[in-house]
This record gives C-alpha cells, structure tokens and sequence, in this order.
C-alpha cells in the first residue's frame, strides 16, 4: 500500500515515501565508496576487509539514476559518504551533477576532512549546505592511535578553510571506551570559538570486527551535564539524529547522536544506499533491495520505483528489531555502509 499526495486540484498525484509507520523518508545517505585514507579503530581494522571489486561498486551514472528516482519519490536531502567520498576520484563533478538533480533540495557531505581542503572553493561555489567532519581528538599522538594515521594537521586545516568559506560546518566525534573529560573539554572549545556543530557519537557495533556487545561510553547526556553544569538542552530544534545542547558564549553547540541507543527511531527519516547498491531501510539490517542488480538487468524507472516504495512498507519498527532480524556473526564496517 502506498499513500499519495494531491499537491492541488488540477496537478497530478504524486506518490511520496512513507513507511508502514507513517514516517515520511525525505533523506538519502549515499555511500559512494568503501575505501578510506584512515583505519579508524571502531570503524574498520588494519587489514582483513578487502576493498570491493570496483565493478560491485555503483558508477556514477548510475547513482545520479538513483537520486532522480529517489527525488522524484520525495527525497529532498542527500548526503555523500563513503568510505571517503574523495577517496573516489571525480567526487567533486559527480556532487555538481547532483546539485542539478530535480527536487534535491539539500545536498550534504561527510569526510574525514584528510584531503578535502583542497575542494573547499568549488563545494562553495555549488553551494553545498553543509560539510561534515569526522575529528575525534586534538591530540596528534592519540589521533595516531584512532586512525592509525599521521593525518590531523591536515583535517584541521579543512575544518578552518570551511569555517573560512563560511560553509555551515558539523564535526562528528565518536566517544571511545578510553576518550577523556580533558578531550571533550578541548574539543568542545571548538564550538566554542567558532560555529560549528560539534557533535558527540556513541560507538555503534560497526568495526568490521567481532560483536563488542555494550555500550562503551556510557550516558552521554549525564556526561555531558556533569562537565559543562550550564548546559542546556535545545528543545525547539526540528527532531532529528542529534540531541542538540547549547552553552552560554558559545559559538556553535554541541550535541549527541545515541546511535547505539537508538533513541530516534520513531522519526527516523532516512534510508541508505551502500557504495554495492544494497537499499538499507535501517542502519541495523543488512541491506533489503539490491538497486544494482535492478539496474543493471534493465529495469525502467517505474519498476525500481515500484520495489522502493514495497521495501518502505516493511520497514522495522526500529533499529534493535533489525539488527535482530538480521542475525549477523560479525559486525560490518561503517566504511561499507556510511554512517
Ligand atoms: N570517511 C567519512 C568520514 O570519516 O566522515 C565518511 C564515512 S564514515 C564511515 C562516517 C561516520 O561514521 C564518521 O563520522 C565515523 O566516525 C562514523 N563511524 C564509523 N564507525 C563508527 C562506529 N563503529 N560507531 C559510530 N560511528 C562510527
């Protein structure tokens, strides 16, 4: 069953996405890549996950087809990831090709900010609505340790070039068993001297490793109040991912994304796209359409059309019910499915 919109008398009926839960999807994450110049520790370990084939992976032709059905079915918002996404060569030409993409409304971008700086003048100039940043520490020796990487200098660099340009700027930071008061301290003077969105991520179970099970870190919310006492939770901000804070003399705020906890399901308005062209209805299943195969045996608009709007009437309830159903051995990497 699918529901349908009349805009106004006269136009034609336009079927929107709408979940057997009456949760409107107006989001699409795009994973475009699963390679990455970082080996972030929760993320995926050093080696044991190959990088898949390059022709199991969605070319862009064929993820522009993606979003035009996708808009035309209601998405408004898409957001690139990966892997990283300029870890793909000819990111930048493929974002400007979306821009132009009929009803895409808002269009995003998630990145380790390793190589980005050097893109930041044409993200600006196709006007993209926001730049996220993954940045979990301040600390060269312990960004090392996250990462297994040497790169820190240069994503501070992307993080000032975009507070330059004036691009609205998010920065992601995932809270580690071993992450100190002193670090959320440090990292939080960011929102404070500048306006930026930083916001604190529970480890979720995507490491590409064996099942860890618990939450590591703890209530992020208490946490967050028993360091900044004058923090103050933003009740009027529109119900998304993020629970967002605000602190008096800060520039930007902070928030959380209980991704693990799992908190937001009810007003979840998101799907995925996998950089194999797997449809994720939840960050929990394991992927409930293969786009790819319906593209590449021919399929026409319509009939893709048609399986997306089925797979959005089966949708769980939340995300424990599908990481249940999906019943995996061993937790994927994030880096396969984007965040
Ligand atoms: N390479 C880009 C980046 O670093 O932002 C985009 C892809 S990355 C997989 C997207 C986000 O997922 C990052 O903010 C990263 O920190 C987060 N992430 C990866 N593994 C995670 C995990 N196990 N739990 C929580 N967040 C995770």
């Amino acid at each position: 069953m699918t529901k349908s919109y009349t805009n106004a008398p006269g136009l034609v009926s336009d079927t929107r996405l709408i979940d057997n839960y009456d949760r409107p999807i107006r989001y699409l994450r795009l994973a475009i890549t699963d390679r990455c110049n970082l080996r972030c520790r929760y993320c995926r370990p050093e080696e044991g996950v190959p990088f898949i084939p390059h022709k199991e992976i969605l070319r862009f032709e064929e993820l522009e087809r993606l979003v035009a059905i996708f808009c035309s079915l209601g998405i408004s918002k898409v957001r690139v990831t990966g892997g990283e996404p300029f870890s793909r060569r000819g990111c930048l030409p493929f974002l400007t090709r979306l821009r132009k993409i009929d009803g895409l409304q808002h269009l995003h971008i998630t990145t380790n900010g390793v190589k980005t700086s050097r893109f930041l003048d044409e993200l600006a100039a196709i006007d993209i609505d926001s730049i996220n940043v993954s940045l979990d520490t301040l600390d060269q020796k312990r960004f090392w340790k996250i990462t297994r990487r040497d790169y820190l200098e240069a994503v501070m660099q992307t993080v000032h070039g975009v507070l330059a340009r004036s691009i609205p700027l998010k920065i992601n930071s995932v809270v580690l068993k071993d992450t100190s008061d002193d670090e959320i301290i440090r990292l939080a003077g960011l929102a404070r001297d500048f306006p930026i969105a930083l916001r604190f991520i529970e480890k979720m179970p995507f490491s590409g490793t064996v099942r860890s099970g618990k939450l590591e870190n703890g209530n992020l919310s208490q946490r967050l109040k028993r360091i900044f006492p004058a923090i103050e939770e933003c009740t009027d901000t529109l119900p998304t991912t993020a629970r967002i804070f605000a602190l008096p003399g800060y520039k930007g705020s902070l928030g959380i994304i209980q991704g693990y906890s799992r908190l937001f399901c009810s007003t979840c308005n998101k799907v995925r796209i996998t950089p194999t062209g797997m449809l994720k209805t939840c960050l929990y299943d394991n992927g409930v359409l293969d786009l790819k195969k319906m593209l590449r045996s021919g399929l026409d608009d319509k009939e893709i059309k048609s399986a997306i709007l089925n797979c959005v009437q089966n949708r769980c309830v939340n995300g424990h019910e599908a990481e249940l159903n999906a019943k995996r051995a061993k937790e994927p990497s994030m880096a396969s499915i984007g965040g």
